[in-house]
């Protein structure tokens, strides 16, 4: 498309004028020509149907009849006043009926005439009926222009209706904007993908998505329009990725040294299961390429990303760099030091723990052993992004749940030595495979499909209210046996007055039901210091309290083995992601696992389907699949700034087929002409210029 028209401000299209263009903007978003071009119909209306009056019945959306208008006559008074037609064909007779603009009808409508009539049938008064249908006189062999095959419904809202923008009214800008730019339209795509893939072209599909012919022109245009969306997406991230890898020198790690080695022969506790190492490999291959890494590790709870991180850092050790992990919370931060520490044992490498908890003298120490080379690994919080913090060669950066980073902040790392750190970003939030390509498109990701071998699955069960008592019955059982137990309140971020309304309520009933001196309870809430939070949580880590009593906060890392008992209080009030992450609190152990649902007996649909989804299955992946499914990608983290909103007719639940097709051919065409300079793809270059703004950190991620 030629992008003057489709910049050109609504306004200025005929028909429309400011009062309308307020509206257009103010319900619809639309700004300009191409917005507007871009509403598309959200369904159509078949109008290649005919049906006879007897077949016709009120439980149809809509029916469209051929008959003769045999008699006309208004009734009734004010407020009560209609007009009333009789409408015959050759089974049976039906009433019209209008509330509006009578006057007009009764002078245009010709009794006796035979007309097309097409409108949502009713029954009234035991009389087949139809109220204010679509009326057009009837030339038979003539093509009719308002049976056209398919008529496009759009969406509208009541203002927009108050100015005539009602779906028709839509229907009419869009001939009128068609009629002005129609010979404007340009192919966005090579031709030669054209071919390959055959698409309609994109002119073709602008025109056919609004006023398509038949059925198969439709599809024929959404599958091009959805191809484009995808596309361009992919085109853009694969850009940016081969930016990253031709661009962007990496710091050369060629050995696997003494470090790296001493640790997996001699301190490693467990051995690493087979997805562990291949994750390892990867991340040796990249750094020992050249360029810089780039890569998402997802790993499912529990399936071990932490030694996978220490042992990508040990590597940058080996070569002499220095590497820092960060975390989204002062208690995950404090986790990772410790398991770190613990699993590194001494002598090693040098670790040390950065948070804003840290105090001055101990944070001085810190600054000054990263800066002169004394410190190897820095674990931390977005403390570690502070300007003052300062690595002599800061060659590797693990960054942990990175979907509560900003781009931004990963930047501030990005650039703490003069050639960029390695960057592995880990999550344990799997994202559905076509988000994952859609989002992260320009990361190489690496999958941690494997939990460790010996964990038994845990047991998921949904308990309404009135089964409270047998709920504690099992927790004592369980503490009995010597475990503890989690028992998790909703977090509401807007209220975090409610939320400690939900937890002291609940503690209440927990203090009488688990009475000291047997039973002790650790509590932790957003709301406490970070000291007494740190203290309670380590309380419960040494087994010196059974039963740990949290909000969310803890949802995230947190590593006790002999926790085997989550119970989720409230648990509808959870989203999909959330629940399967506090249950990855459990089952860390050997012991059987058990994560415990509670919840209200009256659930809405989509609440009773995640719990569902819950006590149906462990699977991470799965799990996500179905969050995607109930809740769009809009939810979803990340979304936001990789286009995924802006897909108005591709599903990335629906069209995984379509969008693997479309990133195949977006690689294709980076392997056969990296800078897009042969003249075939002149159109995806000038797409890319026109579009890029060239901000450096834009190609982190
Ligand atoms: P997550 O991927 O959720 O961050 P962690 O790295 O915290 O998982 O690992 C969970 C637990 O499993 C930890 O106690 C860790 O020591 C242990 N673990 C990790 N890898 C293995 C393995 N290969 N075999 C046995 N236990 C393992
Ligand atoms: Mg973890």
């Amino acid at each position: 498309m030629a992008p003057f028209s489709s910049i050109t401000p609504i306004e200025y299209l005929k028909g429309v004028g400011p009062s309308r263009a307020e509206v257009l903007k103010s319900e619809l978003n639309v700004h300009t020509f191409g917005d507007l071009l871009k509403h598309y119909p959200f369904r159509y209306i078949d109008r290649t149907q005919f049906h006879k009056i007897q077949q016709v019945h009120p439980d149809m959306p809509a029916a469209q009849v051929i008959g003769r208008l045999t008699h006309l006559e208004e009734i009734g008074e004010r407020k009560g006043k209609r007009l009333v037609g009789h409408f015959k064909d050759d089974t049976g007779i039906m009433e019209l009926v209008w509330f509006q603009s009578i006057s007009w009808l009764k002078k245009s409508l010709k009794v006796g005439a035979a007309y097309v009539i097409y409108g949502r049938p009713s029954v009234f008064n035991n009389q087949l009926s139809m109220t204010h249908p679509e009326m057009e006189l009837y030339h038979p062999g003539v093509k009719q222009a308002g049976n056209m095959s398919l008529q496009p419904v759009y969406n509208s809202t009541e203002k927009l209706k108050k100015f005539t923008l009602d779906s028709r009214g839509i229907q009419k800008l869009q001939v009128a904007l068609l009629e002005s730019i129609a010979h404007q339209l340009q192919e966005a795509l090579p031709d030669y993908l054209l071919h390959e893939h055959r698409l309609m072209p994109l002119p073709s599909a602008l025109v056919a998505i609004h006023f398509p012919r038949d059925q198969q022109e439709l599809a024929q245009a959404i599958h091009r329009l959805k191809f484009d969306e995808l596309f361009f997406i992919q085109l853009k991230l694969l850009k940016n990725k081969l930016l990253n890898t031709h661009k962007f020198k990496g710091h050369h790690f060629d050995v696997v040294g003494n470090r790296f080695n001493t640790f997996y022969n001699e301190h490693l506790p467990f051995s690493l299961t087979n997805a562990q190492k291949r994750v390892i490999k990867e991340i040796r291959k990249d750094t020992a390429s050249g360029a810089q890494l780039n890569r998402l590790v997802q790993g499912d709870v529990g399936s071990g990303k932490t030694v996978v991180a220490l042992m990508s850092m040990l590597l940058a050790v080996d070569n002499g760099f220095q590497a820092c992990l960060m975390a989204p919370t002062e208690i995950l931060a404090q986790q990772h030091y410790h398991s770190i520490k613990k699993l590194l044992g001494e002598g090693i490498a040098s670790v040390q723990l950065l948070t804003g908890s840290v105090a001055k003298k101990d944070r001085r120490i810190i600054h000054t052993q990263l800066e002169d080379g004394t410190l190897d690994i820095l674990v931390g919080t977005h403390a570690l992004i502070e300007d003052t913090v300062r690595f002599k060669n800061l060659g590797f950066v693990v960054i942990d749940e990175q979907h509560r980073f900003g781009v931004e902040q990963r930047a501030k790392l990005w650039r703490k030595n003069s050639t960029p750190p390695h960057m592995l970003v880990m999550t344990a939030t799997p994202i559905p495979r076509t988000l994952a390509m859609t989002l992260y498109g320009d990361l190489d990701i690496s999958v941690i499909d494997e939990l460790p071998a010996g964990r038994k699955p845990i047991k998921t069960l949904h308990l309404y209210e009135s089964s409270r008592l047998r709920m504690f019955g099992f927790m004592k059982e369980e503490i009995t046996k010597g475990r503890q137990v989690y028992i998790v309140y909703p977090l509401i971020k807007e209220s975090e007055k409610i939320d400690l309304l939900y937890l002291e309520a609940g503690l209440e009933t927990l203090m009488n039901e688990f009475p000291l001196p047997q039973y002790r309870i650790s509590i932790v809430h957003g709301k406490m210091p970070v000291k007494d939070k740190e203290f309670e949580m380590q309380r419960f880590v040494k087994g010196e309290t059974q039963i740990m009593v949290a909000t969310t906060v803890i949802e995230v890392g947190v590593d006790v083995p002999n926790a085997s008992v989550m119970v989720i209080e409230n648990a509808e009030r959870f989203g999909l992601s959330q629940l399967h992450q506090l249950r990855g609190r459990v089952g860390r152990g050997a012991e059987q696992s058990y994560c415990i649902l509670m919840s209200g007996s009256k659930l809405s649909k989509e609440s009773k389907l995640r719990l569902e989804t819950m006590v149906r299955t462990n699977d991470g992946f799965e799990i996500a699949e179905v969050d995607l499914q109930l809740r769009g990608p809009g939810d979803i983290a990340g979304t936001q700034q990789s286009g995924v909103l802006d897909l108005k007719l591709a599903d990335l639940t629906t069209d995984q087929a379509l969008l693997t097709e479309v990133r195949n051919s977006v690689i294709g065409i980076f392997e056969a002409d990296g800078q897009l300079a042969k003249p075939e793809n002149a159109r995806l270059r000038e797409y890319l210029t026109e579009r890029e703004p060239t901000v450096a950190w834009e190609k982190i991620s």
